[in-house]
């Protein structure tokens, strides 16, 4: 079971309103520095980045003081978030990552995968809620026929051509390429033409292959998570970006970590956003074997969260809070440590489920609203791609992220 730190020390972190020159007066000189810097918009270094995620007192009220500033001067005080739905197609995985509770093996008793009908059931059940879009995400089943996942996309784009579809982790990317003997532009362009709308930046976890060793030997490496990512972006395909925190990494994993996501957006304006998550632990063989340590959660999410609003300042606005990941208390505060984008509605996401998170699966757009404006930030619904949605539910052009 989870639990967090002091409710009284994560509020009084992330709810301190004084002027941000009085709270960087009293961090140290090296911390003070190396904020003021980011104030003035500067870009931080790697190990300033490292600097910031082992902050704790004075320093990491100053850290999320600032993040706050940069947030409101850069995106305003707009909260988006997208009215969504997750389907996770199939459980069946032979990849066998150890922070990974979803996954089965296909004998077991609740393996599943969905057939078109159920999927296009969901899809059409989403819709029926004012869904945007669908978030479509699954094991990797050694059963699947070669073109499943282009199978799955044409019939729903058929029926539903309005709808956004956001699909298939690099992971997913990987195993459809190798099952159906395409390259990657090859592939990620023939799904582009049948309608995907855009990719998630999971399979992330940390970009560094000695810890992807230790959290999956078999899961996709450095070099091909990054050679899909900026094929997709190349022909046109935007991807969301993510970090998974909170289990074997260091600090600076994780800066290095920023400054590659930092460094592909510079060079293909592809990233949608950035979205840190929190490793849920419970459920999970690397938890279970021993070779991680619990942490509370709280001060450290906040932590990351300002990091990564200063970190990638210029680089990518959009910053996500994960209310799957925090719950909804922690999620609201998130708001004030550099978050501008609440995520979606999900109304199914069973992979944090599993793992034994306990936020839910669907929190409503009224309910969202609600948190946000309780926060005395604006709600705003948007689109996958950062489009306006109308009052009438029609989608506006997205911004341009270039
Ligand atoms: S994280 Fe994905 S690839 Fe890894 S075991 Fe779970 S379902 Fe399979």
């Amino acid at each position: 079971m989870s639990w967090f730190d002091p409710w009284e020390q994560i509020e009084a972190v992330a709810l301190n309103d004084e002027p941000v020159d009085r709270v960087l007066a009293r961090a140290a000189p090296a911390v003070r520095a190396t904020l003021a810097r980011a104030l003035s918009g500067t870009a931080l270094a790697v190990d300033e980045a490292e600097m910031l995620l082992g902050t704790d007192g004075d320093d990491l009220v100053a850290l999320v003081r600032a993040a706050d500033v940069v947030r409101e001067t850069d995106v305003g005080d707009a909260v988006t978030y997208v009215v969504n739905r997750n389907i996770n197609f199939t459980n069946v995985c032979f990849v066998n990552c150890q922070f990974c509770a979803f996954k089965r093996q296909r004998w077991e008793e609740d393996a599943y995968t969905h057939g078109l009908d159920v999927v296009l059931g969901k899809v059409e059940e989403a819709i029926g809620r004012g869904a945007t879009e669908v978030c479509m995400q699954g094991g990797i089943n050694p059963d699947m026929a070669p073109f499943t996942y282009r199978d799955i996309l044409v019939e729903i784009k058929q029926r539903f051509p309005a709808l956004h579809v956001h699909a298939f982790s690099p992971m997913e990317i990987m195993y459809g390429a190798r099952r159906t003997n395409m390259d990657y532009p090859a592939y990620i362009g023939m799904l582009r033409d049948r309608g995907l709308g855009s990719i998630p930046g999971t399979a992330a976890e940390i970009l560094d292959d000695e810890v992807r060793e230790i959290l999956s030997h078999k899961k996709v490496d450095v070099r091909t998570w990054v050679d899909i990512i900026t094929t997709a972006h190349r022909l046109g395909v935007p991807t969301t970006s993510t970090v998974m925190y909170g289990h074997v990494e260091t600090a600076g994993h994780v800066a290095r970590h920023l400054d590659l996501m930092r460094r592909i957006q510079e060079e293909t304006h592809g990233f949608t956003e950035f979205v840190p998550l929190g490793f849920i632990w419970e459920n999970t063989k690397l938890y279970h074997d021993g070779k991680v340590t619990p942490q509370p959660k709280g001060l450290r999410d906040l932590r990351i969260y300002a990091t990564c609003r200063l970190f990638l300042r210029g680089a990518i606005d959009n910053l996500q809070t994960s209310w799957v990941k925090l719950g909804h208390r922690l999620a609201q505060l998130s708001l004030r440590a550099g978050c501008n984008d609440f995520g979606g509605t999900l109304m199914e996401e069973s992979i944090s489920r599993e793992a034994g998170a306990d936020a839910g699966e669907y929190t409503s757009v009224e309910e969202i609203e609600a948190l946000i404006t309780a926060m005395g930030r604006r709600p705003v619904q948007r689109t996958t791609l950062y489009g306006r949605v109308a009052p009438n539910g029609h989608t506006a052009a997205a911004p341009q992220h270039a």
